[in-house]
């Protein structure tokens, strides 16, 4: 009985994710024999068992965002639209082109969006990037600090192009223009010796990662508040704090825009972006 309800339940939201059982549109157009892949990657949405970062996490909507940035769709994942677009990808990137979302499509996708991080390019070579001098660092005004901040510094170049996305995104997006929160920066540049010892003294580490070599002593790394679930942090790895912010309109804004302002998304973490150009701003990514 219980199996049974559980299965009525997943079919139902599997057919919300598809548009509804008597499905039209663009994203449902000239796409043949994708229903069915439509209908798996419905069901998978919600119910996927995996754990892409190590921890379990059930379906893969937290991701959603960055992935039909990325097929180029703002399709939902039921749809047929959704399924060639995925196939196109998985073509591209050498997997059997089945249109059905799974864990090694997405670990693709991660690798894709990893290696547009120069930082992580960086680490991947054993090398951890030098703080930039001090007399490239700005100051940020007080609106543009969160209240949980760690941190007051971004090298200037990067501030410069920051205040340019969060005034467009505050142009561009009503939830961002009717709060003054959101967007505003609770980490910027971080000193790699301050890192050290408040990690030693709160012995929280951050797996060491953040003590050891963390992309925020670039000055180029920004954490930008997008929400946030439940009394849980701002930067809160949590399941459901990740999936809370990447349903967010400001966020699903960055991940279209933040691009055409030199900013790249972390996978793992809907807060942290990378400006991703050199001071002198000739290279385009
Ligand atoms: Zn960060």
């Amino acid at each position: 009985m219980l199996r049974s309800l559980i299965a009525f339940l997943i079919l139902g939201l599997a057919l919300t994710a598809a548009g509804g059982a008597r499905a039209s549109g663009p994203c449902h157009a000239d796409t043949g024999d994708w229903n069915e892949q439509g209908l798996a990657n419905a069901a998978s949405f919600y119910t996927l068992e995996w754990a892409p970062f190590g921890a379990a996490e059930w379906g893969w909507e937290t991701y959603l965002p960055l992935i039909q940035q990325e097929i180029g769709t703002d399709c939902g994942p039921g749809t047929p639209i959704f399924a060639t677009r995925l196939a196109a990808f998985q073509q591209t990137y050498g997997l059997p082109p089945t249109g059905v979302f799974d864990a090694a499509t997405f670990q693709v996708f991660r690798g894709v969006w990893q290696e547009r991080r120069p930082f992580v390019m960086a680490r991947l070579r054993q090398e951890c990037p030098e703080p930039p001098p001090i007399n490239q660092l700005g100051y940020l005004v007080a609106s543009e600090e969160h209240a949980d901040r760690l941190t007051r510094l971004l090298r200037r170049d990067v501030l410069d192009a920051y205040r340019r996305l969060a005034a467009a995104a505050r142009t561009e997006v009503p939830e961002a223009a009717a709060d003054p929160e959101l967007l505003q920066i609770f980490s910027g540049f971080r000193d790699p010796e301050a890192d050290a010892a408040r990690c030693a003294q709160d012995r929280n580490c951050d797996g060491l990662r953040r003590a050891v070599c963390s992309p925020h002593r670039t000055g180029t790394a920004v954490d930008l508040y997008v929400g946030q679930f439940q009394g849980m942090g701002v930067d809160s790895t949590a399941v459901a704090s990740r999936q809370h912010m990447s349903r967010t309109a400001t966020y699903r804004w960055l991940v279209a825009n933040a691009g055409r302002f030199g900013f790249v998304p972390y996978v793992f973490e809907p807060w942290h972006w990378e400006y991703v150009k050199p001071w002198d701003d000739t290279f385009a990514p």
